[in-house]
């Protein structure tokens, strides 16, 4: 599993700091570079411009040389050999000119005049004799590199044209120019203090040089710019200068003389102004860096503070102590503050209605008549109501924690525990409770009988075991004694109507043999009296049946069967064949079902039924009987177009010997709808009737539908 980093809030908001802080720096630092970069490109242009300017007025400085050179070349004096005036109109021309000297050398290299001396002196030999030999053989102006000259014996450059004599060069005529002159136009330039100027000549060798000029004049200018005048005329690098300075250096080359320029520029003065401004950006960075962070802690010092007085209070609400947050800085945690203490406020409400449902509920618990008895998942007892501790005789605290198991007799706990106490799928309300007779056991060891309800619901996510017990001992017996007194009714019932029936049928046997034998031996009024006791005898014999048949009505249902209720009807028809054919009465039937019953007493329920429906009508009786199926039951109707019962009287003519008509009137003992009665409460059903008079009567019972069928069938 991945692991939560924790961080706390002043870290995170360090963070933040940093995250937003750090870019912005990096970015300025790239910004000065990239300032830089284009600082240091400009000053190099704008220093190559510099050089150049400075290479061209050097340049400029030999083509004035060259030009008053070749003016004096064609001099007359010259041509006629008179060097004396020669060396006159030389000297004059020095005077407006910037050369030292001016010297003139035969093609042999001796120098014939030179104005650093007077004329007719002895002159020594050219030593430049390689720029002699060039002026000779190419006829064209010649500027030489830096060397020692032979009167002067100092460093010098000659600028030479030829001086021709017909179509060949005869001398050379050279003005000398000493490097001071150079270096004045150098100092002329006035360049900032820091820079390294230098004038070399085409072989690389200092002529004129800003900066120590005396000790560096006549030396080679450094190696790195050596090696790269050998491949450029016009470029920069980093190199050292010669007092060993690094610097970045710009050179040019004259594309006519080849002399040089190169200006060098400390690399320390170039990046002294990024130096400081990275300096100035990161002390800014640092005091930047330092009070945010210092805020941000400031300001996580407060979060904290407002969150640890909500961390407080919700472990106070935890504790059920109930919380109540001040007011806090931070709105947002100030929301949660008052969130908390509306939270407590419904919390102690809540927690208020709880425990008053709680007194309710155990007061009704323990008011309960019945034992409750809740178990846990081990089915060990954690709730035993005063009923249960009554029941029991076990007192509260030897109960509670105990498993229950031990309120069962031993030999009925292994039975007890497979159906009560195993996990079943919670009640969902929908469904009945189931109710079971089970014995028990008190304490004490004397067992008894108790009705156990257990409703098995889910609280909170686990299932509640609740076990409802009812003592039902007096009930047994009070119901085992009504038991016992309806089976003695019902014999005496039985034998009564039975020994009543061999004398009551002598009796009436008796009466018709002596009508038979005496009527007309005897007078009118004593045939009558003959014919009213026989009359009696008769409806004593019926009464006496019906009677029987009641008492046999037994409400035990071992002996329920299958029944399929259309060969009920056909008996029915059967046993009521002459009825029907004296009445004319039409009797139909829709399709009946099958039921478990006692067959026998379901062919007298709809007998008597049948026979009301055609003995209670005054024109041709019409008797339909149906069943329908409703919820699980089948409703069974015996409907009638006869005389019809006043809603007054719809529930008593269920009871026995109600009649509701004089022997004159209809005969009948009273009994048939009583046995009815009898006959469908036996088979777990109820009987009703829906009438008015006139109107006919529907006579409605239920019988329970056998499992499995369904209302389609
Ligand atoms: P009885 O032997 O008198 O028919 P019952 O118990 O069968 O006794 O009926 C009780 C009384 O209910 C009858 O006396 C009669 O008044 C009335 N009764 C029963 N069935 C009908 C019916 N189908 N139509 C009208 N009245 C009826």
């Amino acid at each position: 599993m991945k692991k939560t980093r924790i961080t706390s809030i002043r870290s995170s908001l360090a963070w933040l700091v940093a995250a937003c802080l750090v870019p912005a720096i990096v970015m300025a630092a790239l910004l000065l570079t990239y300032d830089y970069r284009r600082q240091r490109a400009e000053l190099v242009r704008d220093t190559v411009a510099h050089a150049r300017a400075l290479i061209h007025a050097v340049d400029r400085e030999f083509a004035g040389a060259e030009m008053s050179l070749r003016s004096l070349s064609t001099s007359p004096s010259l041509q006629s050999q008179d060097f004396a005036a020669f060396q006159e109109q030389a000297t004059t021309l020095l005077h407006r000119h910037y050369a030292n000297n001016i010297v003139l050398i035969d093609a042999g290299g001796q120098q014939r005049i030179n104005t650093a001396r007077p004329y007719g002196q002895p002159l020594p030999k050219a030593t430049n004799m390689a720029q002699l030999e060039r002026v000779l053989k190419n006829g064209r102006t010649d500027i030489s590199d830096l060397f020692i000259g032979p009167v002067l014996k100092r460093p010098l450059i000659n600028v030479a044209v030829p001086v021709y004599s017909g179509n060949t060069v005869s001398h050379s005529l050279v003005a000398v120019v000493l490097p001071d002159h150079l270096q004045k136009i150098l100092s002329d330039y006035r360049f900032p203090p820091n820079r390294i100027a230098t004038i070399f000549d085409a072989s690389g060798v200092i002529v004129a040089r800003t900066r120590e000029a005396p000790r560096f004049i006549g030396q080679p200018v450094g190696p790195d710019l050596t090696q790269r005048l050998a491949e450029a005329d016009e470029a920069s690098l980093e190199s050292v200068s010669r007092e060993g300075i690094p610097v970045l250096t710009v050179f040019t080359r004259s594309p006519t003389s080849r002399w040089g320029v190169a200006i060098g520029i400390p690399v320390e003065s170039l990046t002294e102004e990024l130096r400081r401004s990275l300096w100035l950006l990161s002390g800014l960075a640092m005091l930047l860096l330092a009070s945010s962070l210092g805020l941000a802690w400031l300001m996580g010092g407060r979060i904290v503070q407002s969150v640890r007085a909500l961390r407080s209070a919700a472990l106070s609400l935890g504790y059920g102590r109930g919380a109540t947050v001040p007011a806090l800085e931070i709105r947002e945690v100030d929301e949660v503050g008052q969130a908390i203490t509306r939270a407590s406020l419904m919390l102690t409400d809540a927690s208020k209605a709880l425990t008053d449902s709680e007194a309710r509920m155990r007061g009704i618990v323990e008011s309960a008549t019945d034992a409750i008895v809740i178990l846990d998942d081990s089915r060990n007892i954690v709730l035993f109501n005063f009923a249960a501790v009554t029941m029991f005789g076990c007192p509260l605290e030897d109960a509670i924690g105990t498993p229950f198991i031990r309120f069962i007799p031993e030999r009925l706990r292994a039975d007890f525990s497979a159906q009560l106490l195993t996990p079943r799928e919670p009640v969902t309300g929908e469904e009945e409770i189931p109710i079971k007779v089970a014995t028990a056991m008190r304490l004490d060891g004397e067992e008894f009988a108790v009705e156990i309800s257990f409703p098995q619901v889910l609280a909170g996510g686990s299932e509640v075991h609740t076990l409802i017990l009812r003592d039902i001992t007096a009930r047994l017996r009070i119901h085992e004694a009504l038991e016992r007194s309806n089976l003695d009714l019902q014999q005496f019932a039985y034998v009564a109507s039975h020994d009543l029936k061999t004398p009551l049928r002598s009796i009436g046997g008796f009466v018709q043999l002596l009508e038979k034998d005496y009527a007309s031996k005897l007078d009118e009024r004593a045939v009558a009296l003959i014919r009213r006791t026989a009359a009696a005898a008769t409806r004593l014999e019926q009464l006496t049946d019906d009677l029987l048949s009641y008492a046999r009505v037994s409400s035990d249902s071992r002996a329920f069967a299958p029944v399929d209720c259309s060969e009920v009807f056909e008996d029915v028809l059967q046993l009521l064949d002459a009825p029907i054919s004296a009445s004319g009465a039409g009797v139909t039937a829709g399709p009946l079902p099958t039921v478990t019953g006692d067959r026998t007493q379901l062919v007298q329920l709809l007998l008597n039924l049948v026979a009301n429906g055609i003995k209670y009508c005054d024109g041709p009786p019409l008797v339909h009987v149906f069943a329908e199926m409703h919820e699980r039951v089948w409703v069974f109707s015996v409907r009638d177009n006869g005389i019809g019962i006043e809603p007054k009287h719809h529930e008593r003519i269920f009871e026995i010997f109600k009649r509701l008509h004089t022997q004159q009137e209809y005969t009948g003992t009273g009994i048939g709808l009583a046995i009815c009665r009898r006959v469908v409460i036996s088979h777990g059903g109820r009987i009703w009737i829906e009438s008015a008079p006139g109107k006919g009567s529907t006579f409605r019972f239920t019988i329970p539908a056998t499992a499995g069928e369904s209302s389609s069938s």
